[in-house]
């Protein structure tokens, strides 16, 4: 399944899989942070400033998650941020079913080599998509379930999307209060509460 995830390195390389997207993706864009991140943010997929710059949550949205970050007391440059699918859908529209279980494998191959402490999905795609159900994101933010992938299991922390902010300020707060979640889950120094899970 991932014969084209280097396990080194994180990225995947040359995946044809999904035929419409490597006709609309300009590149492959791949969680980037630390390879042994306390905090795994996924989003849904590359738009196009993440498709041109080759990185996930950059332009608006990628504005405010670093903002949200800060004011939680964390920092963008200790937390690793991936998405679902790693290439941009044409139009900006939701990725497929099929498409998100052609990448599914290799955000489990990231989540598995991580090991993050708390997996944390922005916005209703990557909660229902990691999940397998269906999710209430406004109401569910700041609620944590659980995800197994083979032998291990990680919590995953529900949060909105950063862009919902955008268009409803009202979500500031539910955003907010989601990431002072995750990062008290984390502890501020970065160790682990999974035990209190
Ligand atoms: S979205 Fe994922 S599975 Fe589909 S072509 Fe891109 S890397 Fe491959």
């Amino acid at each position: 399944m991932d014969d084209h995830f280097d396990s080194e390195t994180l990225c995947v390389e040359g995946c044809t899989r999904c035929s419409e997207l490597v006709e609309s993706r300009g590149q492959i864009v791949d969680g980037t942070g630390p390879a042994d991140a306390d905090l795994l943010f996924v989003g849904e997929a590359p738009g196009a400033n993440e498709d041109e710059q080759g990185e996930p949550f950059v332009g608006r949205s990628g504005g405010v998650l670093d903002d949200a970050l800060r004011e939680a007391g964390l920092d963008r440059a200790d937390v690793r941020i991936t998405n679902c699918v790693r290439c941009r859908p044409p139009e900006n529209r939701d990725p497929t079913v099929e498409e998100l279980a052609n990448c599914r494998g290799y955000l489990e191959s990231e989540i598995t080599a991580v090991d993050p402490a708390l997996v944390v999905t922005l916005g209703k795609v990557p909660a229902e998509h990691l999940l397998e159900r269906s999710v209430a994101v406004t109401s569910e933010a700041g609620d944590i379930d659980s995800l197994a992938v083979g032998t291990g299991r990680w919590p995953v922390l529900v949060s909105v999307h950063p862009a919902a902010t955008l268009y409803d300020p009202g979500q500031r707060e539910t955003l907010a209060a989601a990431l002072e979640r995750a990062a008290e889950h984390t502890g501020s120094g970065g160790q682990s509460t999974f035990d209190a899970f």
